[in-house]
């Protein structure tokens, strides 16, 4: 049975009993603070089990990509070197909220295993959690009688809350689990040891495979166990390894879904898989990594020097090191398995296919830059190595600055320096790395405590769209701690403030509760729950209030939101439909689009961009909102979605004549409210990505009135108010003329110095001495001296210069003078150069000085002659 069947058999086993199959959450997540990346298919569900969001569908089942590189979850170490986990895996999952619970996830679980995928049963073992006295929970005998009519006592086993009390992070839904173990040891080994004995021991032919997590209770920030609103079951099975078992294989990486990427990395590289350990598991990290880093660009997330962008950048980092050091891969080529990639994964995953050629180009930039750093890396190596010739250790501080500076791999640093006998002093550089991490941690260290809760019935709804004032209540809150300052967290009934998501920034405004006003920093969005930022919490938190968001920054935001969606239509129009975007930010003083393009936008492109937006404008279309629309039909009406972004069963539709676009954001009532129309800059952000930032109304005016003030002031200036440009254009004509004049007129105060200064030449020993004061600048200075110093074997010149009150002097001497040893230019030009308080130097045939003390030059050119007479002799 290959991948492809064998994920659909089990989301048609599920629909069959009545699931509703939803697709896969983005893998990159943007609205929850405690999680950056999908770890378990339940993510995109905690708001259901936090009671936070209604059960639409109260079963559920789908794959959702996951990746565990971070935080509870992080399996980076793992990958490649053995054969079961991996960075980025699909997780098949099951959930009820509130509907089944415990019977029903074990016997379909049961029967999905043994009678449809015909797993042997006598491969199968099962755990059951055993109960824990910290938390005070019994063992669950309710799943361990459930077990007993299909598996044999000595087959159930008891696990501790490590392995059998599921959860997600320090806090949130969590509960008792019952986990599928399999063996896949051939029937002697099965024979010789018993199964049991390995479950849970990280062997990795008897492994878990399915995790049946009963959801009964929330972790508070302060360690207790809170029971949830409902009791939920949410499943999560590993796609890889139920299709090494139905393959059977001993390794993730036998299966179809592997083998093709490795094949690839075999043909590229030259080196058969199978042909060592070492290159085995470089084959195997690039194959696992490139799924990660392509599913997460093709989610909106590049690579970059932040937060996910920075995780994606190190797991794609990861893989190139394993691919330069094991795989002798000196050249970008991880790009090259992107359509074995798309070929094997995009039918399921569209994403994947309709951007492959923007997730080549940027996994392409990626390491070839990497690859640049590691050739940085290698230079800055051997030149300690040279320069540190007795060392038998590599000093820790400089392999960790390797490592911080040039992003040079420790492991790498260790095997350059063992192939030069010597060994990196890991102490140190352990050190480096802890005093790194202590001060990453203070900085990103944020204290949240437990929500006070007042009202747990009331819905928190947003009613920002048709307001922009109301009275409400609190209805929770908590004080948070960030760097050293104390802030509030605040959740209202209902609210009129926008939370940041979309690229749209955050409402500001205030909280008014009786006579305190309180002002609303920024709103925040913690998954569904809006959260309000403040410094201060109402004297009584349980009165009710006003809230009111700040009318000119929210008008000025919904300019810019509005005049984004008509850019991108316009973009599309212009440049061509393959734009799509890649991020915006929208913000009341102006907006940022990012979009997939491969080459520059032209002048004439912006122009046209331009007047296309503000025709639109001028044409005041009417807001057309469509606030509960069902997704299919809102596709069906072509309206623009965004990949990596997560959607409801109903959307939001936003129409603006024919721009129509899923959005969340605040608009205006038509598109004469934005007024005009401005684009400051064009520029790229990633390979294959642009970025366009623009202006609106209020500040597009203010940009056309400091425009029209600055050709004011030239029509001024250039005293030509009828065609200023004509006027300039004379200007610089006149300047032309009058520069040449002026090198005319220097070239003949050379030529007169010329001859001044060989007239008062003077013997010295055989050396012929010219000196001077000269009022040239440097270039004309430099000119005279050279003629002086070619027109003869033995001429010294040594010339005090003063241009724009500043001092200098200039040294130069013939080429036959320099030979015989006793005149240098670089040193007399020092000696003399502290007559005017300056320095200077140069080469032994010409030097030149500079200084502070213009009435220095008398005194040096008086220097000269005895300094001259004394080099002579
Ligand atoms: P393990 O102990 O093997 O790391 P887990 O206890 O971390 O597994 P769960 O969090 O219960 O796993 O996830 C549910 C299922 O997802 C597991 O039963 C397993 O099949 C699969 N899974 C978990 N982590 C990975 C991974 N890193 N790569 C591939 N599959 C995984
Ligand atoms: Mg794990």
């Amino acid at each position: 049975m290959n991948a492809q069947q064998t994920r659909q058999i089990f989301l048609d086993f599920f629909e069959k009993k009545s699931h509703h199959i939803v697709s896969s959450a983005p893998m990159v997540i943007k609205d929850d603070p405690t999680l950056m990346f999908t770890n378990a298919g339940m993510n995109q569900f905690k708001d259901i089990f936090l009671g936070n969001s209604p059960v639409k569908f109260p079963r559920i089942a789908n794959t959702q990509k996951c990746l565990r590189v971070s935080g509870k979850h992080n399996d980076l170490e793992e990958v490649g070197h053995d054969t079961y986990h991996h960075t980025m895996f699909e997780m098949l999952g099951n959930w009820s909220f509130g509907d089944y619970f415990k019977k029903d996830a074990i016997n379909w679980a049961w029967e999905l295993l043994t009678e449809v995928y015909k797993i042997d049963k006598d491969r199968l073992y099962v755990t059951i959690f055993g109960g824990d006295e910290g938390d005070n929970l019994q063992p669950d005998m309710e799943a361990h009688d459930l077990w007993k009519a299909h598996v044999p006592e000595n087959r159930i086993l008891r696990g501790n809350k490590k392995d059998n009390f599921w959860e997600m992070g320090d806090s949130g839904p969590c509960g008792p689990c019952s986990e599928i173990h399999v063996d896949i040891r051939d029937k002697k080994e099965r024979a010789e040891v018993d199964g049991a004995t390995l479950v849970n021991t990280g062997d990795p032919k008897v492994i878990e495979i399915w995790n049946l997590v009963f959801m009964e209770f929330n972790r508070l920030a302060n360690g207790n166990l809170q029971p949830l609103p409902a009791k939920h079951v949410d499943t999560g099975m590993g796609f890889e390894r139920l299709c090494m078992v139905l393959q059977q294989k001993q390794s993730n990486y036998d299966t179809d879904i592997f083998q093709p990427l490795i094949g690839k990395i075999a043909d590229i590289s030259g080196i058969r898989y199978g042909a060592a350990d070492k290159t085995d598991i470089a084959m195997r990290v690039i194959a696992d990594h490139v799924r990660a880093i392509a599913f997460a660009i093709a989610d909106g997330q590049l690579p970059s020097n932040n937060k996910a962008g920075y995780v994606i950048r190190r797991i794609l980092r990861r893989a190139v090191r394993y691919g330069f050091t094991f795989l002798k891969m000196d050249e970008p080529f991880i790009y090259k398995l992107i359509p074995v990639l798309s070929e094997q994964m995009g039918a399921y995953f569209i994403e994947l296919k309709s951007q492959q050629t923007l997730v080549e180009k940027v996994i392409h930039e990626e390491e070839a830059s990497f690859l640049r750093t590691l050739s940085h890396g290698i230079t800055k190596f051997n030149n300690y190595i040279d320069s540190n010739p007795g060392n038998t250790l590599v000093d820790g501080a400089f392999a960790f600055e390797l490592y911080d500076t040039y992003g040079f791999p420790i492991d790498l640093t260790g095997l350059m320096a063992r192939e030069h006998g010597k060994e990196v002093d890991m102490a140190g550089f352990s050190k480096g790395l802890e005093l790194q991490k202590e001060r990453s941690r203070k900085d990103a260290s944020i204290e949240v405590e437990d929500w006070i809760v007042l009202d747990d019935k009331a819905a928190e709804t947003f009613v920002g769209y048709d307001t922009l004032s109301v009275a409400t209540k609190i209805t929770r809150y908590r004080k948070v701690r960030t760097k050293g300052r104390d802030a509030y967290q605040i959740a209202l009934a209902s609210t009129p403030f926008y939370a940041e998501s979309g690229g749209q920034v955050g409402d500001r405004g205030t909280l008014k509760s009786g006579d305190q006003i309180i002002p609303v920093l920024d709103t925040k969005k913690e998954n569904n729950l809006i959260i309000h930022l403040t410094e201060a919490i109402p004297a009584d938190p349980a009165e009710s209030l006003v809230a009111t968001v700040s009318e000119a920054a929210r008008t000025d935001t919904a300019n810019n939101h509005s005049a984004t969606h008509l850019l991108h239509h316009a973009l599309r129009n212009v440049i061509g439909t393959h734009v799509e975007q890649k991020g915006s930010y929208v913000h009341p003083d102006y907006l940022r689009f990012d979009f997939s393009h491969f080459q520059k936008v032209t002048e004439e492109e912006i122009h046209e961009i331009e007047k296309q937006v503000n025709r639109m404008i001028r044409q005041n279309l009417v807001l057309d909102e469509m606030r509960d629309m069902p997704f299919d039909k809102a596709k069906e009406a072509g309206a623009l979605a965004l990949f990596g972004e997560k959607y409801g069963d109903s959307v939001r539709v936003i129409r603006f004549g024919n721009s129509v676009e899923l959005c969340g954001g605040t608009h205006v009532h038509a598109t004469g409210q934005i007024g005009l129309f401005k684009i400051t800059s064009e520029s790229a952000i990633a390979a294959g990505v642009r970025r366009i930032e623009a202006i609106t109304a209020g500040k597009a005016e203010a940009f056309y009135d400091h425009q029209l003030s600055l050709i004011s002031e030239i029509k001024e200036l250039v005293k030509n108010p009828v065609d200023p440009v004509k006027g300039l254009r004379n200007l610089l004509e006149e300047n032309q003329k009058l520069r040449a004049q002026l090198e005319q007129i220097s070239m003949e105060k050379v030529n007169e110095l010329y001859h001044q200064l060989m007239a008062g030449s003077r013997d010295i020993n055989g050396c012929r001495l010219i000196t001077g004061k000269v009022n040239l600048d440097a270039g004309s200075a430099k000119d005279l001296a050279f003629r002086l110093m070619d027109a003869s074997d033995n001429h010294l010149i040594i010339l005090g210069t003063l241009h724009d009150d500043k001092p200098g002097i200039t040294v130069a001497i013939s080429g036959p003078l320099v030979n015989t040893g006793k005149y240098n230019a670089a040193a007399i030009v020092k000696e003399l150069a502290k007559e005017i308080s300056g320095g200077g130097g140069g080469q032994p045939h010409y030097a030149t000085a500079g200084g502070k003390n213009p009435g220095g030059i008398e005194s040096a050119l008086g220097k000269a002659a005895s300094l001259v007479a004394g080099l002579a002799s």
